[in-house]
């Protein structure tokens, strides 16, 4: 009879079946893998258009990137989402959103074609792709954030702009980050964090995946809750290896 886990949380994977064409469902996997390496029981429920869902009953939200026209297919379903997520994420759930899902978490995203999509204001930003012939933002990034350094890859046409006051997940050390010209990279508003940076993020930087599991605990089982550490050899290896492909290709680029 095995004993049963200590802990358990529940992830939401938001759009799985639409926001998912530059892999971020590995963040998922990531986030599975470190948490059964540690006794803890992570049940990954897929929420779609229509599907019935509310945040109150979850442990960490997850959502990954997506061309214009995904974007476009799942706007009005997160719209309808949109009070309930504020208010979940308000009250202290953790969520990690990336790239189109990211954008779609500000005001608004004016896409390549000057199209207007809603956004849910959990972030206060807004998006404006500068058209469909503006160069896109692709490249290898490196990070400075409170996680510490941040390694990723970013593929967006879109520019992100930060109200005064809103946090930026990080500052970019490597890359092009929200808009190529202030420096900032993401969002941050509580325990929710956006950011540009597909890779997937989460296997490539455990420190980062660690600290969303411990939110996610805390809230769920009160704040002395501690994560043993991981032999993480495997993981440092891939992020060593992702900035100094990041330094070798910034120096390349001049
Ligand atoms: N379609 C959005 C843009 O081009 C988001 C892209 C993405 O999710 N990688 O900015």
């Amino acid at each position: 009879m095995s004993t049963p886990p200590a802990y358990a949380l529940t992830a939401v994977h938001l759009y799985p079946d639409i926001l998912n064409i530059y892999g971020d469902r590995g963040n998922i996997i990531a986030l599975r893998y470190r948490c059964e390496a540690r006794g803890i029981a992570l049940q990954v429920r897929e929420v779609t258009v229509g599907d019935a869902f509310d945040p109150a009953e979850c442990d960490i939200i997850l959502a990954g990137g997506g061309q214009d026209r995904e974007q476009r297919r799942i706007a009005d379903d997160l719209q309808a989402r949109g009070p309930a997520l504020r208010a979940a994420i308000d009250g202290g759930l953790p969520a990690l959103v990336v790239c189109g899902g990211f954008q779609l978490f500000g005001h608004r995203y004016v896409d390549h074609q000057g199209g207007v999509i809603p956004g849910i204001s959990v972030f206060d930003l807004e998006t404006r792709h500068p058209g469909p012939r503006a160069d896109r933002c692709i490249g290898d990034v490196i990070l400075d954030t409170p996680e510490g350094e941040v390694v990723g890859f970013e593929n967006h046409g879109g520019r992100t702009y930060l109200a005064p006051g809103q946090a930026p997940f990080g500052r970019v050390r490597r890359g092009f980050g929200n808009n190529a010209e202030d420096g900032t990279e993401g969002a941050r508003t509580a325990n929710a964090i956006g950011t540009y940076l597909h890779g997937s993020l989460l296997p490539k930087n455990p420190a980062l995946t660690d600290e969303l599991i411990l939110l996610a605990l805390r809230r769920r089982y009160g704040p002395d809750v501690t994560l043993p550490p991981l032999a993480d050899d495997a993981e440092r290896a891939a992020h060593a290896t992702a900035a100094r492909t990041a330094e070798r290709r910034s120096r390349a680029a001049g």
